[in-house]
C-alpha cells in the first residue's frame, strides 16, 4: 500500500499568532449532527410513543435483525464470559482493575462549612439513580467503552445500570458476545440488543418488553455513538442527562529532537486509524524530527493494517505538523487546540506537561502512548473532543454525582442576617421575597 501521507507542514517559526489564528491554523473534521436531527426526531417520537416494539422495528430495518426481547437473557451474559479469549479476558481483567483503582480514588465526601454559629451548608454527593451506556456496535467492537463507562458510574455509588449496544445478525440478535462477556465481567447484568437513536429514546422513555417484563427510563446516557446516537442525545437531552457530544478523535503531540521519531509517527498512525476523520497533529521545534517523523509514517503504513483510512486522515487538513521556535510556543500552539489526547515527547516533560492547561487527558514522556490511556493506564478513555477540553473534562466519577446544598440555618442565625435578605430582595424589586423571612420574626401587620 502506497497511499499518500504527507502530512502538511504549518510553520509558526518567527511569527506571534493569536489564539483564533491558531485556532484556524488546525482546522477540525467533524460531522454536522444537526443535519440529521430532522430524520433522527421521527425515530424518538416514536419510540417514546411505542417502546419496545419502535426499538425493535428499526433495529430490523438497520441491522436486520429482531432479537426477541429488548433484554438479553442473563444465561446469554455467562455463556459469552465463558466462551471469551482467555487472553481477551486476563486482559480485560487488568484493564477493570487498574480503571477501578483510579476512579475508587476519585470518590467525594462531603464537605460542611460552618458559615456563622448556627448556619452550615452542606455539599451532599449523591450519585445519578438509573444510568444507561450506550456501547457502539456498528462499524467495530468495544469492550474498552464498556468498562470506561461502567467503572466510574459503579465507583460513583450508580444503583442501577443498563448497557446497550446493537443487535448483531450474526449473534442471532444479540450484541457482540466480546460486549456482553465485559458486561459480566463488571457485574452489569441487565444489558439491552438496541443500538442507534432507538436505543438513546427507549433509555430515555422506557417502555415494556416483548415478554411483558418492565424497561424502565433511566436518568441518565453516557457513551460513544454514531451521528444517529449523537443526534439522539442531543434532542432527549433534558429527559435524560447526557455526558458530551463526541466529536472524532485526536491526538497532539509536543515533541522536541530528544522524540524518537518512530514513536511519534506510530502514535500519529494509531489514532489515525480511527477514522478518516481522525486528526493527528505534531507540534515540534525540530525540522530534523518533522523530516524523520515523515519518513517513518510512509515506512508503518507499508504494514499497518487499516493503511487506506491512516493514510487518508493523515493527509486530512485536520492533521499536520506545525513547527514552532520553541517549546514556550508549542505549549500555546497545544493549548488553543487542546485536544483530546496530548502527549509530550520533550526533554523534561513531566515539567513541560505541568504547564498544559488544555487537554482531555496527557501522556507523558516515551513510556505513556495514548493506547496505554486507551485500554490499561488507570485513566478514563472517554475525553472531551473538537476542542471541548478548554471547558470540560473526560468521563469520571464525578459525571455521575449530583452535589446537592443543604442548607440548616438556626433562629438566631436567620435573625442575624435577615436585614440583608431583605435589602437585596427590595434592590431586585422582590418584596416578597423580604416578607418571607421578616414573617418570621414580627407580625405582618404593624
Ligand atoms: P453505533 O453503535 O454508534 O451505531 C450503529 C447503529 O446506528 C445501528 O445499530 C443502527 O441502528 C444505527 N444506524 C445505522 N445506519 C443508520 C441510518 N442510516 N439511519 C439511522 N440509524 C442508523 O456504531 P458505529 O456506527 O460503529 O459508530 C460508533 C462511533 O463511536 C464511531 O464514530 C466511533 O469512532 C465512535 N467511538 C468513540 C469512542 C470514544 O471514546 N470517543 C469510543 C468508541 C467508538
Amino acid at each position: 500500500m502506497t497511499a499518500r501521507t504527507e502530512l502538511r507542514r504549518v510553520d509558526l517559526r518567527g511569527s506571534s499568532p493569536s489564539t483564533a489564528e491558531l485556532r484556524a491554523v488546525l482546522p477540525r473534521g467533524g460531522v454536522d449532527v444537526n443535519s440529521v436531527l430532522h430524520l433522527v426526531q421521527p425515530t424518538v417520537d416514536d419510540v417514546r410513543d411505542r417502546g419496545a416494539d419502535a426499538a425493535l422495528d428499526f433495529g430490523e430495518k438497520f441491522d436486520k435483525v429482531r432479537p426477541d426481547t429488548v433484554r438479553v437473557p442473563q444465561d446469554e451474559l455467562v455463556k459469552a464470559l465463558d466462551n471469551l479469549d482467555p487472553d481477551v479476558r486476563e486482559a480485560l481483567g487488568v484493564a477493570i482493575e487498574r480503571t477501578r483503582t483510579v476512579h475508587n480514588d476519585q470518590r467525594r465526601t462531603d464537605s460542611v462549612t460552618e458559615v456563622v454559629p448556627g448556619g452550615t451548608v452542606t455539599e451532599k454527593w449523591i450519585p445519578v439513580d438509573r444510568v444507561g451506556l450506550y456501547v457502539p456496535g456498528g462499524n467495530a467492537v468495544y469492550p474498552s467503552s464498556v468498562v470506561m463507562n461502567v467503572v466510574p458510574a459503579q465507583a460513583a455509588g450508580v444503583a442501577s445500570l443498563v448497557v446497550t449496544s446493537p443487535p448483531q445478525a450474526e449473534f442471532g440478535g444479540l450484541p457482540h458476545p466480546t460486549i456482553l462477556a465485559a458486561a459480566q465481567m463488571l457485574g452489569v447484568d441487565e444489558v439491552w440488543a438496541v443500538g442507534g437513536a432507538q436505543a438513546v429514546a427507549l433509555l430515555a422513555y422506557g417502555g415494556t418488553d416483548t415478554d411483558g417484563a418492565p424497561l424502565d427510563p433511566v436518568d441518565m446516557v453516557t457513551g460513544p455513538g454514531n451521528i444517529y446516537v449523537t443526534a439522539a442525545k442531543r434532542i432527549c437531552r433534558g429527559v435524560v442527562g447526557i455526558d458530551s457530544e463526541a466529536g472524532p478523535t485526536e491526538i497532539a503531540i509536543l515533541a522536541d529532537h530528544t522524540a524518537d521519531p518512530v514513536h511519534v509517527a506510530a502514535d500519529l498512525i494509531s489514532q489515525a486509524e480511527h477514522d478518516v476523520l481522525a486528526a493527528s497533529v505534531l507540534v515540534t521545534t525540530s525540522t530534523d524530527l518533522a523530516d524523520a517523523v515523515d519518513a517513518a509514517v510512509v515506512d508503518q503504513l507499508q504494514i499497518t493494517k487499516h493503511s487506506e483510512r491512516v493514510a487518508t486522515a493523515l493527509s486530512g487538513e485536520q492533521s499536520g505538523i506545525v513547527l514552532v521556535s520553541s517549546v514556550d510556543d508549542g505549549l500555546r500552539v497545544v493549548d488553543a487546540y487542546a485536544a483530546e489526547h496530548l502527549e509530550i515527547q520533550t526533554e523534561d516533560a513531566s515539567a513541560v506537561a505541568h504547564r498544559v492547561r488544555s487537554a482531555g487527558a496527557i501522556f507523558v514522556g516515551p513510556w505513556a502512548p495514548v493506547s496505554l490511556g486507551d485500554y490499561c493506564a488507570g485513566s478514563n478513555h472517554v475525553l472531551p473532543t473538537a476542542g471541548c477540553a478548554r471547558h470540560s473534562s473526560g468521563l469520571s466519577v464525578q459525571t455521575f454525582l449530583r452535589g446537592i446544598h443543604v442548607i440548616d440555618y438556626s433562629r438566631d442565625a436567620l435573625e442575624d442576617v435577615s436585614r440583608h435578605v431583605i435589602s437585596l430582595a427590595n434592590a431586585e424589586d422582590l418584596p416578597a421575597h423580604g416578607e418571607a423571612v421578616r414573617v418570621r420574626f414580627e407580625s405582618l401587620r404593624p
